[in-house]
């Protein structure tokens, strides 16, 4: 079998998307495989839900048996932790219960060979001013750390939705300030969330300019992962609506930027995008493949 020709600057892209995990964590590599992916973002547990049933050693083997299979390593896997956890929630309670469930969580992906957790930093509620809000945040990353060994913590920027932190590049900077072990925290920048915030991404110099200030504010080497979505609402809405690629108010120039520039290389990017039936498409073009039906003989090939 030919093997699909790439332009050189996108051979070290991995790019996937979301994929399900019903029926148990094990099922995602092959979801994964079968769009073309080369990267994916799973939940390990119901994200909507406070507490899970531990995995089981046959799920956790069964896991790490099929990534090996399907040809993911862990670096370019990001799970994704629950949507009820606040880091930094100004209510005692319910602060001591998120930090519970994230240490839950790291201790999962930890079981299952994997280093990257993503997480929506935390929301005010209009309780505690901001920078204490962004404090608890980041004792509660110390926290983890010290409970845990190896798993990154993964700050995703946000949309600025409600009193949501992190849709400030200074938030995601002071937060990692005051991470003791800086080489255990992370950030996933989503487009759709910068494009929300007030990060302009329609045009080159406009990714160049969102990109700089990244990189002069929080650091490039901080970025360990990404969520590529368009948006249906316009620039600094500070609301959170996904689009498929090229649909949205961003268009594909954005996407095009990240999937030929280096400082986006060897890390996972993953669509998060409304129509998973456009996912192979997606993939294939941010991989700079030919086509599609290359993707598809070769998946079929490797199932046979
Ligand atoms: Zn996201
Ligand atoms: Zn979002």
């Amino acid at each position: 079998m030919e093997k699909t020709h790439k332009p050189e600057k996108q051979q070290q892209k991995f790019v996937g998307a979301h994929v399900s995990a019903a029926g148990g964590v094990e099922n995602t590599p092959q979801r994964a495989f079968e769009i073309g992916a080369n990267a994916f973002a799973l939940f390990t547990k119901n994200q909507r839900q406070w507490t899970a049933k531990p995995l089981s050693d046959h799920s956790i083997e069964a896991f790490k048996a099929n990534c090996l299979k399907f040809g993911f390593l862990p670096q370019h896997i990001l799970p994704h932790d629950s949507y009820l956890i606040n880091l930094g929630s100004p209510d005692a309670e319910k602060l001591e219960k998120s930090r519970a469930a994230f240490v839950d969580e790291m201790i999962r992906c930890q079981q299952l060979g994997l280093h990257l957790l993503n997480f929506h930093p935390g929301s005010h509620l209009k309780k505690i001013p901001a920078d204490q809000c962004l404090e608890r945040i980041a004792e509660s990353i110390n926290l983890a750390h010290q409970q845990v060994p190896d798993v990154i913590a993964v700050i995703e920027n946000t949309a600025g939705q409600g009193t949501n932190l992190g849709h400030e590049f200074s938030h995601l900077a002071r937060i990692i300030e005051l991470v003791e072990d800086k080489a255990r925290v992370g950030v996933c920048l989503d487009t759709c969330h910068l494009f929300a915030a007030g990060y302009d991404l329609r045009t080159l110099e406009s990714c160049q300019d969102t990109f700089t200030a990244f990189d002069q504010i929080v650091g490039m080497h901080y970025l360990k992962a990404m969520h590529l979505n368009d948006s249906k609402t316009e620039l600094g809405s500070h609301t959170d609506r996904h689009h498929s690629l090229g649909q949205g108010m961003i268009g594909w120039t954005c996407f095009d930027y990240i999937s030929q520039h280096a400082d986006f290389n060897n890390i996972p990017l993953i669509l998060e995008t409304i129509d998973p039936q456009l996912w192979p498409d997606e993939i294939s073009r941010l991989r700079g493949e030919t086509g599609h039906q290359t993707s598809l003989l070769s998946i079929k090939n490797k199932l046979a």
